[in-house]
């Protein structure tokens, strides 16, 4: 999945940065609000963290213009602890949910991996779907109850996959699950990738759709 994050701060951008690599998201930085709108009209994101404090263009103008755009991406937006106005206007102007200043760490997780489940159309916490079950919150994978080995990146192409049996990832939407703007992105990653899960998930999860891409069929 892939994150967009919106934070001026140099510390906690850091931090948040090194966090959601961490949980094997995708993740471009931007520090202040005209870039956060020129990144999200670039690039297709699962999921927006958002700073209401920024430089250049506040926070609650880039949500603002993001839903008159129509863009139906999850925002979460990030406001001190005494700022309940700004909560509630964040929320009224199409943010989905709100994060408080200072971060309770586990808590960001929690919220960023509940909203990406009902972006994907889930209220269960477990993808659950032709034998092989995947857990966001604890990284754990099994296949027909027995558990597996997942390497990040393999994570990083199955999830999406998972998220929408039945939909068509082209290999340049995973490549974009896989990796933020700094990474080198070798030509045959995904499909080295998805070899690997095959290998560990069994042949018939991942199917390809010649010309167009890979998805996960309904059943
Ligand atoms: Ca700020």
């Amino acid at each position: 999945m892939r994150l967009l994050l919106v934070e001026d701060d140099q510390m906690i951008g850091e931090q948040l940065l090194d966090l959601l690599r961490a949980e094997g998201y995708a993740v471009d930085w931007v520090r202040d609000g005209e870039q956060a709108d020129t990144a999200l009209q670039a690039q297709d994101y699962d999921l927006l963290l958002l700073d209401l404090g920024l430089p250049r263009r506040d926070g609650m103008s880039v949500l603002r213009a993001l839903r008159a755009r129509k863009q139906r991406l999850p925002v979460l937006i990030a406001t001190a602890r005494d700022a309940l106005a700004q909560r509630v206007e964040g929320l009224d102007a199409g943010a989905d949910d709100y994060v408080l200043k200072p971060f309770e760490l586990d808590e960001l997780l929690a919220r960023i991996r509940a909203l990406l489940r009902r972006a994907s159309g889930r209220a269960e916490p477990v993808y659950e779907h032709l034998g092989v079950s995947l857990n966001p919150a604890t990284h754990e994978a099994t296949v027909g109850g027995q558990p597996v080995t997942l390497s990040a990146r393999e994570w990083a192409v199955l999830e999406p996959l998972l998220a929408r049996p039945g939909l068509v990832l082209s290999r340049q939407q995973l490549e974009e699950k896989l990796y933020s703007w700094k990474d080198e992105v070798t030509s045959n990653a995904v499909e080295v990738y998805i070899h690997g899960l095959r290998k560990k998930l069994g042949p018939g999860l991942i199917q390809n759709v010649r010309g167009l891409g890979y998805m996960v069929p309904k059943q």
